[in-house]
């Protein structure tokens, strides 16, 4: 469902040491959130569209450009490369938001920035128990995420 095999393919950037932990803390977030949810890749770009249209979110990340949503190429992953984001037949709005993150951080590579972005896209975009219960994940996952506001 997480991108590990197709990022690895598609990127030269170094991945950072925590991206396993980080991937599991997200699959922890998957097994026990009831605000996750299963999204068909139909419905993918309409998604998309409401998080880049959003005032908040435009204004956190100074008016970011909106990526091009494509079918993915790799199976069950979804990627995020230039300004190019691929999905699955089905994606969960989890994956959808961490695809996200890697276009905000496009250097970070599962690292701290990285995983302080995905907590601030959960909160807005699932609701602060969601938030709660990832920041409390990565706690016990050793997962560091940059922890002062506007931290990008
Ligand atoms: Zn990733």
């Amino acid at each position: 469902m997480l991108a590990i095999f197709a990022i690895s393919l598609i990127t030269f950037q170094t991945e950072h040491p925590q991206k396993e932990r980080l991937y599991h803390a997200e699959k922890l977030l998957v097994d026990e959130d009831p605000k996750v949810k299963v999204i068909p890749f139909a419905e993918i770009p309409q998604y998309v569209d409401k998080i880049y249209s959003d005032p908040w979110f435009k204004e956190r990340y100074k008016n970011p450009q909106k990526p091009i949503i494509e079918k993915g190429k790799f199976g069950n992953n979804g990627y995020s490369t230039g300004n190019r984001i691929g999905f699955p037949p089905v994606a969960t709005n989890i994956v959808i938001l961490h695809e996200i993150a890697h276009q905000l951080t496009p250097k970070g590579m599962h690292g701290p920035k990285f995983a302080r972005v995905l907590v601030d896209l959960v909160w807005k975009f699932m609701g602060q128990d969601s938030a709660d219960r990832l920041r409390k994940i990565y706690l016990k996952q050793d997962v560091n995420w940059l922890q002062k506001p506007n931290g990008n």
